[in-house]
């Protein structure tokens, strides 16, 4: 059940504030909802709500009279803070809009990709794997996600050959993170410390543009709203504004965009052990294609996720290099068992005591999408978000694209004033 739209909010620290002149100025909520709850939805909904943002500097309207920021549900960092400049330092610190999110999610829990699984006292990440900040003002929104749970990924990552050959990996290698029990506290943490209204296990049904906002129809019912970011796979944008009632040239564009990006399929399989695989390294990487394993990595690496004295191999599998058509969860299992033992040299592994695998039929974009589509959509009061509007594969990519979204579609709520 959806409940919104109200015109002035009451919410403690948002209510009347005096102006230069003395009078007093009513808030003015907007109204915004976010379909998708993985990284870049989440994302949407923080840079939204007014915390501060990379490229975000002054969010008065989430703040008390004195400035302080309201919603930081976590209340340790400050992220975005001013030293890294490209916000906007003319906006007044009390812009007088306050923006409500309702963030829309069909699964039942909010990460999408990022996805972390429970088992016998381990927890891996079978999705991304970690995160990592190319830049100062991401480390600091990486931060007030995690909080307390943030943990380093120990170890660097080498490289494997075609032929299994292992070598050293960059010298430079960025700090990786995920969160003490798992990588989706990302998500879940930036949900959190925006304040938005989450609804899980809510697939949203349909839009529809209205002369005053959008419709989103959830469970049957419609619900007015002033904006939209859809921050969902392709597959699910180009069905969403495929049907929606939206007369404008540009709906069937990006629709048309969207449903034409390809994704790579990535077998994922869970190996584990109950004795320790000691390496002088945390993952391995084959970066020129030529190996049935991608990705290989130790989640013992990461503090919280396997109990001393076992092992938890992470293997993405080539589904092209190491498994028939249509791959399967069994034949995925049996092929990283054996590449795993082959990689490692350690023929044991071939016998895991307990496995888990999924096939994850769109994993990562091969290319994106048009950029001058994102600019379009924001004039019609539609924000675009997720790895697909990147155009990478890339956690901080969707992270990146969905705090563009929240930003831009803010600030044109707030001119609209
Ligand atoms: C196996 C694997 C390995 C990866 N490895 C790495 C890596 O090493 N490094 C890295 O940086 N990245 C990696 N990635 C990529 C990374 O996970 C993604 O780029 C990123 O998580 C995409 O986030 P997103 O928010 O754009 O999309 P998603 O995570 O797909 O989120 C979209 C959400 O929208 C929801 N949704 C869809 N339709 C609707 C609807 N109608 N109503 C409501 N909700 C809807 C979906 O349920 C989903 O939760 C990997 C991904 C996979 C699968």
């Amino acid at each position: 059940m959806v409940a919104r739209n109200p015109t002035v909010s009451t919410t403690p620290g948002s209510g009347p504030q005096p102006n230069t002149a003395g009078r007093v100025l009513e808030a003015v909520a907007r109204t915004v909802a976010v379909v998708g709850g993985g990284v870049a939805g989440t994302a949407s909904a923080y840079a939204l709500t007014g915390r501060r943002t990379p490229g975000v500097e002054e969010r008065g309207a989430v703040g008390d009279a004195e400035g302080r920021s309201a919603g930081n549900a976590r209340g340790a960092h400050d992220p975005g803070a001013s030293d890294e400049g490209g916000g906007d330092h003319s906006r007044p610190a009390w812009s007088g809009v306050t923006v409500e999110v309702d963030l829309f999610e069909t699964a039942a829990a909010l990460g999408g990709r990022i996805a972390t699984r429970e088992r016998d006292g381990c927890r891996y990440d079978y999705g991304a794997n970690y995160v990592k900040a190319p830049d100062a003002r991401f480390q600091r929104v990486i931060d007030d996600a995690l909080g307390a749970d943030r943990v380093p990924v120990d170890g660097r990552i080498r490289v494997h050959d075609g032929d299994g050959t292992v070598r050293e990996g960059r010298d430079e290698q960025a700090d990786r993170w995920t969160g003490y029990g798992g990588l989706d506290a990302l998500p879940t943490g930036l949900a959190d410390a925006s304040g938005a209204t989450v609804h899980t296990g809510t697939h949203v049904e349909s839009l529809a543009r209205r002369e005053d906002g959008w419709l989103v129809t959830v469970d049957g019912d419609s619900h007015r709203y002033d904006a939209v970011i859809v921050a969902t796979e392709p597959s699910s944008v180009a069905r969403l504004l495929g049907g929606a009632g939206w007369d404008v040239p540009l709906r069937e564009r990006v629709a048309t965009a969207a449903d034409g990006v390809p994704y790579r399929t990535v077998p994922s399989v869970a190996l584990h052990y109950p004795f320790r695989i000691e390496r002088p390294y945390y993952a391995l990487v084959n970066v020129d294609g030529d190996h049935r394993v991608g990705w290989l990595a130790r989640e013992e690496c990461k503090p919280g996720h396997v109990p001393d004295g076992e092992s938890l191999l992470i293997v993405q599998l080539s589904p092209t290099r190491a498994l028939g058509r249509p791959p399967t969860p069994d034949a995925a299992i049996s092929a990283a068992g054996d590449a795993a033992a082959a990689l490692l040299d350690d023929p044991r592994l071939r016998e895991p005591d307990w496995t888990d695998a999924v096939l994850w039929t769109a994993a990562q974009p091969e290319r994106g999408v048009a950029p001058d589509l994102f600019e379009r959509a924001l004039r019609h009061d539609l924000g675009l978000a997720g790895d697909w509007v990147a155009g990478t594969g890339r956690t901080f990519a969707a992270l990146q694209t969905g705090l563009d979204a929240g930003r831009r579609v803010r600030q044109r709520l707030e001119h609209d004033r």
